[in-house]
């Protein structure tokens, strides 16, 4: 847990929020702010700050997020439509929550 980090603190349920997904290593919460009609966060409860900071040692966490991902996605009926899913890395990449997390977004019109 990494002190003043808003994501520690929502997979702490420091702050209340609705997990659509739970298990041991990772919660799934809804992007406050969606940028398409689902648009899922996939956050480990371990604390990383970015890709960045990924160790040889984080890969099957990191490969993991991608296998809860396909979950959440067929769960949102997005699959077979498809979806994105990406990191945003670094400030110049976008990232503004220095706790990492899989951006899983679809759902747009055919
Ligand atoms: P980033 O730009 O760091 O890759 O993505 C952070 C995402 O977290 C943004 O899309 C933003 O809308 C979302 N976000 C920021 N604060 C909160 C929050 O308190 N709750 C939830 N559910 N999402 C948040
Ligand atoms: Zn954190």
């Amino acid at each position: 847990m990494a002190e003043d980090c808003l994501f520690c603190k929502i997979v702490n349920r420091q702050i209340p929020s609705e997990f659509l997904y739970e298990d041991e290593n990772f919660v799934v919460i809804k992007d406050i702010n969606p940028h398409a009609p689902v648009h899922l966060l996939i956050l480990p409860k371990h604390h990383i700050r970015s890709i960045n900071d990924m160790e040889k040692q984080d890969s099957e966490l990191v490969g993991n997020m991608f296998l809860v991902a396909k979950q959440m996605a067929k769960e949102q009926g997005v699959n077979e439509s498809g979806y994105k899913v990406g990191f945003n890395v670094e400030k110049g990449g976008g990232q503004v929550i220095f706790h990492l997390h899989l951006h899983l977004l679809g759902g747009w019109e055919k």
